[in-house]
């Protein structure tokens, strides 16, 4: 029987939707949510994930204060924008749209932003705070996956999660959370000094491809009946398409539905789930300062 698939396109409206009904009555509140975006150079991937989260807020009835720098802006430069930012109350999220210019140290970028505006979760404020399980913003693409898998009702709790990437915005900080007693995982990472991958994947009963490489898991390396989610979003050149390109993930779909008993598909899975994470974050970033605005009144 084929898989299931996941639809994170219409699960990302739902949470965009209850976003936008939270953003109405902070607006009523009078306070207005506002993320800056801010995108260095004409990466084309970055200005359409750029382009992705201005429609996203302009969604929810979010304030959008992107801001987009040219190729050459020096590091200094930005750093300055990124201080400018964190000391306007008014901008409760900024966003660093990455991979930066060669030029610019992407770190020393993040560090720069305060970890009370961090929405993507990137800062190690953050990142450390998740770690220890404390109230942290949580990287957007790890936790569209969780969300992904409570909605489809993929049982968590015991299961056998293995995840191939171990980034710092996508594999770690999963397995960080799948591994939280409220998922209770167990959980496995891959990397490319992985020995016989499949035999490891194959064991999974919720099988997470973050790695980039396009097609990598095939059918044989799927445990039947597991949950798959597919975070890989890869370019392929096709001059079929008006863009030149079509989008395609780290598994290989058509066999994978074959086996598997859920599955995201590339695009409309995982994609769309990042940025109403980042709805959800700037939301309550916007909370966070009205609180603590309250405390010291
Ligand atoms: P990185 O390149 O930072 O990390 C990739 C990881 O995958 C590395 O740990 C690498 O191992 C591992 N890997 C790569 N190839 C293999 C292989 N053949 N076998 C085993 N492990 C492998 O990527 P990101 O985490 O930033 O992104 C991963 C994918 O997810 C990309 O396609 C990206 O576009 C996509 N993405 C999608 C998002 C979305 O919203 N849908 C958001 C973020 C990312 P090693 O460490 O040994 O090099």
């Amino acid at each position: 029987m084929a898989a299931t698939i996941i639809n994170g396109y219409e699960i990302a409206a739902k949470i965009r939707s209850r976003t936008a009904e939270e953003t109405l009555k902070l607006k009523e509140a009078g306070i207005e949510p506002c993320l800056a975006v801010i995108l260095v150079g004409d990466n084309p991937a970055s200005v359409s994930y750029v382009t992705g989260k201005q429609k996203a807020l302009a969604e929810v009835g979010m304030k959008d204060r992107s801001i987009h720098l040219k190729e050459e802006t020096t590091e200094e430069e930005l750093l300055e924008l990124i201080r400018t930012l964190n000391e306007d109350s008014t901008v409760h999220g900024i966003l660093v749209q990455l991979p930066l210019p060669r030029h610019i140290n992407g770190e020393k970028v993040i560090m720069a932003i305060s970890p009370e505006k961090d929405v993507d979760g990137f800062h190690p404020v953050n990142m450390g705070n998740l770690i220890i399980g404390r109230k942290a913003f949580l990287p957007c693409t790890p936790h569209g996956v969780l969300v992904l898998l409570e909605e489809t009702g993929v049982e968590t709790d015991g299961a056998r999660a293995v995840i191939v990437g171990r980034s710092n915005i996508v594999g770690k900080p999963l397995a960080i959370l799948l591994t939280r007693k409220e998922y209770n995982a167990t959980v496995t990472i891959c990397h490319t000094g992985t020995k016989k991958l499949k035999e490891i994947t194959r064991q999974a009963d919720i099988l997470i491809a973050a790695a980039g490489s396009p097609g990598m898991i095939t059918g044989d390396m799927i445990k039947p009946g597991a949950a798959v989610i597919d975070v890989g979003v890869n370019r392929i050149p096709d001059s079929t398409k008006k863009s030149g390109f079509r989008l395609t993930g780290d598994v290989k779909f058509e066999e994978a539905l074959e086996v598997a008993g859920c599955i995201t598909p590339v695009p409309k899975g995982v994609g769309p789930m990042t940025i109403a994470m980042l709805m959800v974050n700037t939301l309550e970033s916007a909370l966070n300062f009205k609180n603590k605005a309250n405390r010291q009144k």
